[in-house]
């Protein structure tokens, strides 16, 4: 893992310009225009997960609703309220891919698939749509492709740094058509966990499209509505997602490029994505065909399922306050380790500040160390001091909990013994509040089987 500092210079937006940026309120599904969208979900209103305010900085931040409606024609759940772009994903965003072992291997078997199904990489062109730090690219150009990025944050710098060739840019259909006109059309159109990050998807659709040669493949591999639904993740509704996909919304998807859903499967990253592969070969695998029809029925509890997510949330902060409130008597306040940008909802929900959890630490190096967590006074600390200190038996409160095994192994390896508490943990949450419209048991069994 790496531990370098980034050559990048913090220069995080003024509480000025988050007071001029306002949500844009949508009232028909992106995706297929259906104007009948549900209500889902509401969460509240939160801060922006990436709105780290520095511990010299005494501004707050600037909270959003966080609503959720569902489109039950092509089963997309979209954020109401659409903060834009520049507010979301500023120069100075803090997340790096590369400190998170479960995003690299998941990339790694992205790359395997690509190889397996479509051949040889080397020579082949490859574009990263919001590649971040080049984490993904770094794993194409070891098999030989050539590749090139979009990155409209600073961790476009980053990449470059290694050597990549990087367009420092928000994605659209002009930056799109100088890409193809400099280096010609990829063979290969990836998105990893950022398709679900993009908004206006007119604009996005008409981007991919200007990018597609008749052979080129569309690699999409995002969070899967149907895991969120199994699994109660109603945390990964946060701002920066406008949307979070369905098998069957790829078929929209493909169905607007005028192309195929080739191959799709859910790989266990981040607690359930969805892969899809998308092109103009004509062949689909009969995976492809067994897995959809399962869907087909699967999803059509969706909606009933998305509603579930309210009580199944507070459950867990009827006894997930109460399971902090008794650690703190007993133990005193608590730390907690990693922050990922969805634990900001999960702080948020529960009320959480200085007085249950005194500081949470980031691997060294993290761009995030020497900030306050979104809408809280709780520093980000480096695990340099975590690990230093007298005591290491004390109780930790996990705010990564969607990759837990891997915040365990790691603190073990690193000597700490304390019991490892998950902010989320939907396991011990009373099942018996579920109703049963939605089949979770065929549904898990499914996401199981066509699983890796
Ligand atoms: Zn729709």
């Amino acid at each position: 893992m790496s531990t370098e500092e980034s050559p990048y210079p913090i220069l995080a937006p003024s509480e000025a310009f988050y007071n001029s940026v306002d949500a844009r309120q949508i009232s028909s599904c992106e995706l297929c225009g259906n104007s009948h969208l549900s209500p889902a979900l509401n969460l509240g209103s939160h801060p922006l997960c990436d709105d780290l305010i520095p511990l010299d900085e005494r501004r707050e931040c600037r909270s959003y609703p966080i609503e959720i409606l569902y489109c039950d024609v092509c089963r997309t759940a979209h954020q109401k309220y659409q903060v834009p772009k520049n507010a979301l994903f500023p120069m100075s965003y803090h997340y790096r891919s590369r400190f998170t072992r479960d995003v690299l291997s998941g990339m790694g078997d992205l790359v395997t698939q690509c190889e397996q199904r479509y051949g040889c990489l080397a020579g082949k062109k490859v574009l990263d749509v919001g590649c971040n730090d080049g984490s993904l690219m770094d794993l194409f150009a070891k098999r030989g492709a050539v590749c090139w990025g979009i990155e409209p944050t600073g961790a476009a710098v980053d990449a470059r740094t290694k050597g990549h060739v990087v367009y420092n840019d928000f994605f659209t259909p002009v930056l799109a058509e100088m890409i193809v006109e400099r280096q010609g059309q990829p063979d290969f159109v990836v998105f990893t966990n950022v398709f679900a990050h993009i908004e206006n998807m007119s604009s996005l659709l008409a981007s991919v499209e200007a990018l597609l040669a008749p052979a080129t493949v569309l690699v999409v591999e995002n969070h899967y509505l149907g895991s969120i639904i199994t699994t109660g993740q109603f945390d990964t509704f946060y701002h920066e997602h406008p949307r979070t996909y369905s098998a069957t919304s790829f078929q929209y998807v493909a169905r607007a490029l005028e192309r195929k859903v080739e191959h799709i499967e859910f790989p266990n990253r981040y607690g359930g994505n969805i892969r899809v592969f998308i092109g103009n070969s004509g062949k689909t695998t009969s995976r492809t065909s067994d897995s959809t029809s399962v869907c087909d029925i699967e999803e059509a509890g969706f909606c009933d399922g998305l509603r579930e997510l309210t009580v199944r949330m507070e459950s867990w902060r009827e006894y997930k306050s109460a399971e902090f409130d008794a650690l703190v008597d007993a133990h005193g306040p608590l730390k907690a380790k990693a922050f990922p940008g969805r634990a900001a909802i999960l702080l948020r929900l529960l009320g959480v500040d200085r007085e249950t959890i005194t500081s949470v630490y980031e691997k060294p190096g993290s761009m995030k160390v020497g900030y306050y967590a979104p809408g809280t006074r709780i520093p980000i600390k480096s695990d340099d001091e975590l690990f230093a200190a007298d005591d290491l038996t004390q109780p930790i409160v996990n705010l990564a909990w969607h990759i837990s095994s891997e915040i365990k192994e790691y603190l073990t390896e690193n000597g700490y013994r304390g019991n490892v508490v998950d902010i989320l943990d939907l396991s011990s949450c009373d099942s018996s509040v579920l109703s049963s419209s939605l089949d979770h048991t065929l549904l898990t069994k499914h996401v199981n089987t066509y699983g890796k």
